[in-house]
């Protein structure tokens, strides 16, 4: 029996109890539909959903305990902004769960180097609480504005630091969260190491909320850099690319801070969809890398990107290239790279992955695998991404002229070919966007079946009735 069909869709008569319990301003039914879409536009929540924005953890725990007794479906909601619809439930009308209400700072000691937060704060408000602090929470990513840091945690988000810092996982000291029957766990701590039994933060960190829901988290916090230097540079080719990260590890270690790679194609669409923002280079070049270095001193970072830049360019591996002279400059550079997915959105990808490699196998990988896509259809590839991580987001679009909707049919097939070369090469189907609905069944296929397998026992224990985001990462 699927989890699916042991639970039934919220009712009217549902609705009206919540609202006694916690509120009738806290319970909307329906729920308004910006509730009920995904940025891709693939998939539609029930129309019958209803909505609850709960103001603490404690009416958390009531919300999930009421749920759990009357096998109610719960989608976790943060900002909204997930790519790979986890956010969205259409096969029965579940109960959207937002903790935009919950976003208070509760504490941040510089001294310590941590700050707990509670999940709705949007990562934006949380970076700026660092800074003001004179501290970095170095997590970045182009929907910074808008999601949420419980978000973050439950799909484990990755961006454009994570060269550097690590991904959401890396950066959260500890969580507290409410599970399935509506138990609070508290786990709030700071501490660095912990070595005591299985980890439940580590669990429910990535879980894409189907084992949980992050109620706070206690982030870490690093140290702000006073410079930057980032340099936008036209590459010969992948391999190029691979010999310049190198390069540039040495020369700066764990100053550089991030290393992506873009492609022509990137370039075109963004002169076809958003020419209004400014291009760092006049001609499109083939393959072009954005790094950034951080540290203490402006003058060192940019002596050390420079040295390695002119030798890169003495070797032919740099054909040309541009230092940001100014923060207006870097900014530029990094909006461009940041727009990359709004301008895919407006030509209209046909489907989108976000694949991680071992960093050798890259070139290799993007000379060979456009042909072995192209014998299914003859789609154009963007492939860019987060070089430094061995992370690329690898989308196909319809030939020029063409509509994506003429290829609708298609897309699962242009999926599991390219998921086919990136597990042969011992690769991930997902890096850092998670796995949510459009992945399930993608994991079930690919994934290890002993990893697999755990999973599904993890979910059983944890979430016996199978009420938390019933159909996301595990299919039926
Ligand atoms: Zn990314």
């Amino acid at each position: 029996m699927t989890g699916i069909e042991r639970l039934r869709g919220i009712e009217e008569g549902d609705v009206a109890a919540l609202a006694a319990r916690i509120g009738s301003d806290a319970v909307s039914w329906p729920a308004p539909s910006r509730y009920l879409e995904e940025p891709r536009g693939k998939l539609a929540g029930h129309p019958a959903s209803a909505l609850v924005r709960p103001r603490n953890t404690g009416e958390v725990a009531r919300i999930l305990a009421f749920c759990h007794e009357r096998r109610i479906p719960v989608v976790p909601y943060g900002g909204g902004t997930g790519l790979v619809g986890g956010q969205v439930m259409a096969d029965l009308p579940p109960l959207v769960l937002s903790l935009e209400r919950m976003r208070a700072i509760r504490s941040l000691s510089p001294a310590d180097g941590v700050m707990v937060v509670e999940a709705g704060a949007v990562l934006a408000e949380v970076q700026a609480a660092a800074a003001a602090h004179d501290r970095l929470f170095p997590l970045s990513m182009a929907s910074e504005g808008s999601c949420t840091i419980g978000g973050n945690l439950a799909t484990n988000a990755g961006g454009v630091q994570v060269l550097r810092y690590g991904n959401a996982r890396a950066l959260c000291l500890g969580i507290e969260a409410v599970l399935a029957d509506g138990r609070i766990h508290h786990g709030l701590r700071s501490l660095h190491k912990d070595n005591t039994g299985y980890d439940l933060r580590d669990l429910l960190i990535g879980s894409e909320g189907t084992l949980g829901v992050i109620t706070a988290a206690t982030l870490k916090l690093h140290m702000r850099p006073r410079a930057h230097a980032t340099a936008f540079l036209a590459v010969a080719s992948p391999s190029a690319a691979l010999d310049l990260l190198h390069a540039a590890l040495a020369a700066l270690d764990e100053r550089l801070t991030a290393f992506e790679l873009i492609s022509e194609q990137s370039f075109v669409f963004m002169a076809e969809k958003l020419p209004a923002i400014r291009r760092p280079f006049g001609t499109a070049p083939a393959w072009s890398v954005l790094m950034e270095a951080a540290g203490s001193e402006a003058g060192e970072l940019e002596e050390r990107l420079l040295g390695m830049i002119e030798a890169a360019l003495a070797e032919g591996q740099v054909t040309d290239g541009r230092l940001a002279r100014s923060e207006r400059e870097r900014r530029e550079f990094w909006h461009f790279r940041e727009s990359i997915p709004l301008a895919n959105r407006a030509v209209g990808a046909i489907v989108s992955h976000d694949i991680s490699l071992p960093l050798g196998t890259i070139p290799a990988f993007l000379r060979d695998a456009p042909a072995q896509i192209r014998r299914i259809a003859p789609v154009r590839i963007n492939a860019f991404g987060h070089l430094g991580d061995g992370n690329l987001h690898y989308n196909f679009f319809p030939p020029e002229g063409r509509d994506r909707r003429e290829y609708a049919a298609l897309a699962a097939a242009l999926s599991e070919r390219l998921y086919e070369l990136v597990t042969a090469r011992g690769g991930s189907i997902s890096a850092e966007h998670g796995i949510g609905r459009f992945r399930a069944r993608d994991l079930a296929r690919f994934a290890d079946p002993a990893a697999l397998a755990a999973m599904r026992a993890i979910k059983a224990a944890l979430d016996p009735r199978g009420i938390l985001n019933p159909g996301a990462v595990l299919a039926g």
